[in-house]
C-alpha cells in the first residue's frame, strides 16, 4: 500500500508538503511556508507519526516549516549537504525577520540540523519499507527531485525543477524509469520563458546602454541562485564596470564555495564571484552609490532588504535603471513598480524616473518543458499537479488527461490518493 496525502502547496505557490505513507512508514516530502504576515503553514502533521523528512531544496516554500517537527522529536532530516547548509541561513533569516509568532525558534532549527543526513545525488536510502534517492533538479544549487520506490511502486516528486541549464546549475537530470505516480510543479504551466542565451545578450546590452550613458543599474535579486547568476552573466560577457553584491548572497557564496558539487562549474563561479565587490556595511553601501555601475541586492521583489536604500538613492534619476529579474508576485513592491512605475520613497508613493524593466530569468521549467517532461514519461503514471496558481495546476492536469491519456489531478489540500 502507498498513499499520498497533499498537505499544502495545492492550487498555490507556497507551503509545499506531501506525506507519503506505506505499510510500515510515513515519509514527509517537504514542509514549506508561505512567507507573509502571518506566515502560513501546511495542514498539521504530527511529528511523532512520521519516520523522516526529505527537503528537496532550501527555498522557504519547501523548507521553512520543518523545524516545527523538532520541538520534541528527533526524526531524520534528508537533503543534499548544500541544501542543509542553505536551509540554515534561510530559516535563520526567516526567524530573525518574523514579526509575528512562529511556532519554533533557533533551537528547533539547531535540533533539525543535528538530525541531518547529507545525501549525494543517486545515493540510495532505505527507511523501513520506503526506498528513495535524490536526482539533480537544476532549480537552485543543491536542488533535487525525490525518486521513491515503495512496495513495488515507483513515485517521482519533482519539487521545483528547471530543465534548462543556467550559468549556475545544470539542467535537471530526469530519470528514465516507469513511474506509477508523478507529483509535478506547475509554476509556469501556462507561461513560456524566452530563450536563455538571447535573454542574456539582451540583458547585458541593456545594462551597458545605461552604464555607458553614466547611469547605474540596480538589480534586486534573491540571495540563492539568482544573485550569483546575475553577476556570473556579466562576468561571462566581459562587462567592464564595477559590480557590487549586497545582502545574504554573500553568506550564500561562502556556502557554495564549500559545496563545489552544488554549482555547475565551480571554477568559473569562483572567478565570477571574485570579480564582484562585496558590500560589508553602510560605509561600503554609501560608497557604492557613487562608484558602482551595477548593484545586485535583495530582495528580489523589493519587499525588503537593502534594495530599499539603493532605490531611494537611485530611483529619481532618469539616467539610472532598475532591472527586475524574477517573477513579481502581484501586490509586491516589485509588481507595483512594473505596473505603475511607482515606489514608496520617504513615506510617499513616488513616480520613479529611472528606467524600469523586467527580464524573465527563471529557475522553473516553462510551459513546453513541463509538457515535454510529462510526454517523455514511460508507462502510465498518475499525475498530481501542485505548486502553481489554481489555473496553472488545473491546466497541466488537464493536459496530462486530454493530450497524454494519463490520470491528471490537481489535488486539493487534505486530499489523499492511493498509488
Ligand atoms: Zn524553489
Ligand atoms: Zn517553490
Amino acid at each position: 500500500m502507498v498513499k499520498l496525502s497533499f498537505m499544502g502547496g495545492t492550487h498555490e505557490v507556497g507551503r509545499n508538503a506531501v506525506l507519503v505513507s506505506s505499510n510500515e512508514a510515513k515519509l514527509l516530502l517537504e514542509y514549506g511556508v508561505k512567507v507573509g504576515e502571518p506566515t502560513e503553514f501546511p495542514a498539521h502533521v504530527r511529528a511523532k507519526d512520521i519516520d523522516g523528512i526529505v527537503v528537496a531544496h532550501a527555498h522557504l516554500d519547501h523548507s521553512g516549516g520543518v523545524p516545527i517537527f523538532y520541538l520534541s522529536e528527533k526524526k531524520p532530516f534528508f537533503s543534499t549537504s548544500t541544501t542543509a547548509d542553505l536551509c540554515k541561513v534561510l530559516i535563520e533569516d526567516m526567524i530573525k525577520l518574523n514579526n509575528y509568532y512562529l511556532p519554533f525558534e533557533y533551537i528547533e532549527l539547531d535540533n533539525m540540523l543535528k538530525q541531518r543526513n547529507d545525501l549525494a545525488y543517486g545515493q540510495e536510502v532505505r527507511l523501513k519499507d520506503i526506498n528513495f534517492q535524490l536526482h539533480n533538479a537544476g532549480h537552485i544549487p543543491g536542488s533535487a527531485m525525490v525518486d521513491l520506490e515503495i512496495d513495488g511502486k515507483n513515485i517521482l516528486y519533482t519539487s521545483d525543477f528547471n530543465a534548462v541549464e543556467t550559468r549556475i546549475c545544470n539542467g535537471a537530470k530526469i530519470p528514465k524509469k516507469k513511474y506509477d505516480a508523478v507529483i509535478i510543479e506547475a509554476t509556469y504551466a501556462t507561461h513560456e520563458h524566452p530563450e536563455r542565451k538571447q535573454l542574456e545578450v539582451d540583458f547585458v546590452k541593456a545594462i551597458k546602454d545605461v552604464t555607458n550613458d553614466g547611469g547605474k543599474v540596480l538589480i534586486p535579486a534573491f540571495a540563492v541562485g539568482r544573485s550569483q547568476e546575475m553577476y556570473s552573466i556579466l562576468f561571462a560577457h566581459g562587462f567592464p564596470g564595477l559590480v557590487v553584491l549586497d545582502g545574504m548572497a554573500r553568506s550564500v557564496n561562502r556556502i557554495l564555495f564549500n559545496h563545489p558539487e552544488g554549482v555547475k562549474t565551480p571554477q568559473q563561479f569562483e572567478q565570477a564571484s571574485l570579480s564582484v565587490q562585496e558590500i560589508r556595511g553602510w560605509r561600503d553601501r554609501r560608497k557604492a552609490i557613487n562608484n558602482a555601475n551595477v548593484i545586485v541586492a535583495p530582495s528580489g521583489m523589493l519587499q525588503g532588504g537593502t534594495a530599499f536604500f539603493y532605490m531611494e538613492k537611485l530611483a529619481m534619476n532618469s539616467k539610472n535603471a532598475v532591472f527586475l529579474v524574477s517573477f513579481q508576485v502581484p501586490g509586491t513592491n516589485g509588481s507595483t513598480l512594473l505596473e505603475k512605475g511607482t515606489f514608496m520613497i520617504g513615506e510617499k508613493d513616488q513616480k520613479v524616473a529611472a528606467k524600469v524593466r523586467h527580464f524573465d530569468f527563471s529557475s522553473h521549467s516553462g510551459q513546453s518543458y513541463l509538457q515535454n517532461f510529462l510526454k517523455g514519461l514511460k508507462g502510465k503514471p498518475d499525475i498530481y499537479v501542485i505548486h502553481g496558481e489554481s489555473e496553472s495546476c488545473e491546466f497541466l492536469a488537464q493536459y496530462a488527461q486530454d493530450e497524454l491519456g494519463l490520470k491528471g489531478t490537481a489535488p486539493k489540500e487534505g486530499e489523499e490518493f492511493e498509488v
